[in-house]
C-alpha cells in the first residue's frame, strides 16, 4: 500500500470533476483528480476508427451562456463551431437553424396531423413562451464565469437589468415542472402528435426542459475536432496550473473518519475536502462511516436510503458507421445534427406497458416476441442522428461520412438479455434494425454502403461511466428527484451530509447536461475554497 498526502481530492473525471479541478488548481490548491478510466471526459468523449472520428457521449453541447464563458476565463483557445439542428418525421424534414424555426416546426405539425391544427396551435403557442423565458435563461453569460470586480460593463449594463427579468422566468419556470407527456395531454388528445414531441426526450421529462429545447436548438455548440477536444482542453489546463490528474484509478471505498480514499489496487489518498463526481449511489455503497459522530452517522444513512432507493434516467443505443458515400449525399437531407423519426404513429404503448410487460414477464417471452417488439420499436421510435464531419470535414476521410445513430432504450431490458445469455446476438438484431428501418425512409441504399459499424448498449454506459441504469443525464424524471431540483437553489447542489465531502455533476442536480455538471463542478470547488478558509 502506498500513502500520497493531498487536500482537495476529486473522484471522477467528467465535465463536472474536471471543471472543479480547474477552478481549484487555478486558485493554487493543491488538487488530485482520480478517474477510472484512461482518460477523463466521461460522458463526453470521442474516439477515432479508420479515420473516422465519431462522439461516444453527447453530440453538441449546449453553450447556454456557460461554455464559451467558463472558456473564456479559464484561457481555453478551443473553437466552437455552430451545429444546427434538423427535426424531421417521414418525409418532411426541417432545419432549425433561422428566426422563422418554430412557424416552420408548426408548418411540418399541420402537415402530418391536419385533423388536429387547432391543438397544434395551441402546443407552438405554449413553446413560444417557453422560449422566451429560455432567452432570459440563456441570454447572458452566467455570472459565475465573469470577473464581476473587475467588469463592470457587464455587471451594470447586463446582469443587474436581467436579474429582475430572471426572478420572473424562475417562477414560470418551476410552474412547468408537469411531465411534459401530460402537459401536453391537456391541449391535445391526439396521441400521435403528442408522442411525436415527447418521445425525443426521457421519460416524464418536466415540461419547461422538454419543450426548452425549440430554443436550445440554436444553442448547440461542436468543439473543432470532436466534442471530446473540450474535457481534453481542460486537462491541459489543470495540468499547467499543477494540479494532478491520476486515470486508470477506480475508488473503491471512502473512509470517512480517517479521510482517505482507497483505490481497487489498495492506494489510498489522504484528502481535507474530497469531492465526489461520480455516480452518487457509488458514492454511498462505498463509505465506511465507522467512528462518526451518531447524528452525522443517522443523516448519512437517511440519506443513502434514498438514494439507493432511486434510479438513473432513460438510457441510450448508439451505432457508429462508417459510411462509404460523400458527405454531399447527406447534407441535402439534414444538418449534422438531427431528430428523425421513420413514422408519424408515435410510439404509443410500445415504450410504456408493452415495454414494462417485457422487463416484468421476461421469463415467459419468447425470444420471437422480443424481436417482434423491437421491430415495432424500431420503426417508431426517434433516433439522434450525428454526422460529426458536417460541423468540422477532417472528421471523416474524402468521399466518406461517419454518422452517430442513437435511440432511447431500456437499461432493464438489455440486462435481462445479457442474464439470458443473447446479449451480442441481441445487438446485432438491434443494428440490423437500425439500418433497415432508416435505409428503408430518410437514407435509401444506406445499409449497402456501410463499411464498418459497432455499438454501445445501455449497459456499456454504465460500465464505462460507471453511471447507474447507464443513465445519461443523472436521475430518473419518474419519481422524485433526491436531490436539487430547482435553479434558484443550485448552489446547494453540491453540499452533503458527509464532513469535508461536496458532490458534484449530473447526480447531483436535476434536470442535468453538460452545462448542469459544469455548473456543480463550480459550486463545489467554490465550497471545497470556503472550507478551507
Ligand atoms: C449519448 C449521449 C447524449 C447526450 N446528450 C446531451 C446533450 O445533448 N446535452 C447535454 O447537456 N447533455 C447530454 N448528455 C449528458 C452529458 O454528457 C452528461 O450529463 C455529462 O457529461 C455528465 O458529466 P459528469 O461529469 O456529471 O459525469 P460523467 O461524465 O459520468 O463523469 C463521471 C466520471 O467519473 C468516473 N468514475 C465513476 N466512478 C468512479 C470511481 N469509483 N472512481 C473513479 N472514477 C469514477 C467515470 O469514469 C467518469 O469519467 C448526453 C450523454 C450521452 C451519453
Amino acid at each position: 500500500m502506498s500513502q500520497n498526502e493531498h487536500r482537495t481530492i476529486i473522484v471522477g473525471g467528467g465535465m463536472a470533476g474536471l471543471t472543479a479541478a480547474a477552478y481549484l488548481s487555478r486558485a493554487g490548491h493543491n488538487v488530485l483528480l482520480l478517474e477510472k478510466n484512461k482518460e477523463c471526459g466521461g460522458l463526453l468523449s470521442s474516439f477515432h476508427r479508420d479515420g473516422f472520428t465519431f462522439d461516444a457521449g453527447a453530440r453538441s453541447i449546449l453553450n447556454s451562456g456557460i461554455i464559451q464563458p467558463m472558456l473564456n476565463e479559464l484561457g481555453i483557445e478551443l473553437e466552437l463551431l455552430d451545429s444546427p439542428v434538423s427535426i424531421g418525421v417521414e418525409n418532411d424534414i426541417i432545419s432549425l437553424d433561422s428566426e422563422t424555426s418554430l412557424d416552420d416546426y408548426k408548418g411540418l405539425l399541420d402537415r402530418l396531423y391536419p385533423e388536429s391544427v387547432n391543438d397544434v396551435d395551441k402546443i407552438i403557442s405554449k413553446i413560444e413562451g417557453i422560449i422566451k423565458d429560455m432567452a432570459i435563461l440563456y441570454g447572458i453569460d452566467n455570472p459565475n464565469f465573469r470577473d464581476l470586480k473587475s467588469d463592470r460593463n457587464y455587471l451594470i449594463k447586463e446582469l443587474l437589468p436581467w436579474l429582475g427579468r430572471f426572478i420572473f422566468t424562475l417562477y414560470r419556470m418551476n410552474r412547468k415542472n408537469e411531465p411534459v407527456e401530460s402537459y401536453l395531454g391537456k391541449l391535445s388528445s391526439n396521441q400521435s402528435l403528442i408522442d411525436i414531441i415527447a418521445q425525443h426526450f426521457f421519460k416524464m421529462t418536466p415540461t419547461f426542459f422538454a419543450l426548452g429545447y425549440f430554443y436550445a436548438y440554436n444553442d448547440y455548440r461542436y468543439p473543432r475536432g470532436g466534442t471530446g477536444e473540450l474535457p481534453k482542453a481542460m486537462v491541459q489546463k489543470i495540468i499547467e496550473w499543477d494540479g494532478r490528474i491520476q486515470t486508470g484509478t477506480e475508488i473503491t471505498e471512502v473512509n470517512l473518519s480517517e479521510k482517505k480514499v482507497i483505490d481497487r489496487d489498495g492506494n489510498m489518498y489522504s484528502f481535507d475536502s474530497l469531492i465526489w463526481s461520480a455516480d452518487l449511489k457509488t458514492l454511498y455503497r462505498i463509505l465506511d462511516i465507522h467512528d462518526l459522530d451518531e447524528k452525522v452517522t443517522r443523516k448519512i444513512l437517511k440519506q443513502k436510503e434514498l438514494l439507493l432507493s432511486k434510479r438513473g434516467c432513460d438510457s441510450v443505443y448508439s451505432m457508429y458507421i462508417g459510411v462509404d458515400m460523400p458527405l454531399e449525399s447527406f447534407n441535402s437531407i439534414s444538418n449534422g445534427h438531427f431528430f428523425y423519426t421513420p413514422s408519424k404513429k408515435g410510439l404509443g404503448e410500445v415504450h410504456k406497458s408493452e415495454l414494462n410487460s417485457l422487463i416484468e414477464d421476461f421469463e415467459t417471452k419468447s425470444r420471437e416476441e422480443i424481436l417482434r417488439w423491437l421491430d415495432e420499436y424500431c420503426q417508431l421510435t426517434t433516433y439522434e442522428i450525428s454526422i460529426p464531419a458536417f460541423r468540422d470535414p477532417a472528421l471523416a476521410p474524402e468521399g466518406k461520412t461517419g454518422l452517430i445513430i442513437s435511440m432511447l432504450f431500456e437499461y432493464d431490458l438489455m440486462k435481462r438479455i445479457k442474464d439470458a445469455n443473447w446479449y451480442e446476438e441481441f445487438r446485432i438484431e438491434i443494428e440490423n434494425r437500425m439500418l433497415d428501418t432508416l435505409s428503408n425512409s430518410v437514407y435509401p441504399g444506406l445499409k449497402e454502403k456501410v463499411i464498418f459499424q459497432s455499438s454501445s448498449t445501455p449497459l456499456s454506459i454504465a460500465t464505462i461511466a460507471g453511471s447507474s441504469e447507464g443513465a445519461i443525464v443523472g436521475w430518473s424524471y419518474e419519481s422524485p428527484v433526491p436531490v436539487v431540483h430547482n435553479l434558484r437553489k443550485i448552489a446547494s447542489s453540491a453540499k452533503t451530509p458527509i464532513p469535508n465531502v461536496y458532490q458534484a455533476g449530473q447526480w447531483a442536480y436535476s434536470p442535468a447536461g453538460i452545462p448542469t455538471a459544469i455548473l456543480t463542478g463550480w459550486y463545489a470547488a467554490r465550497n471545497s475554497i470556503k472550507s478551507k478558509k
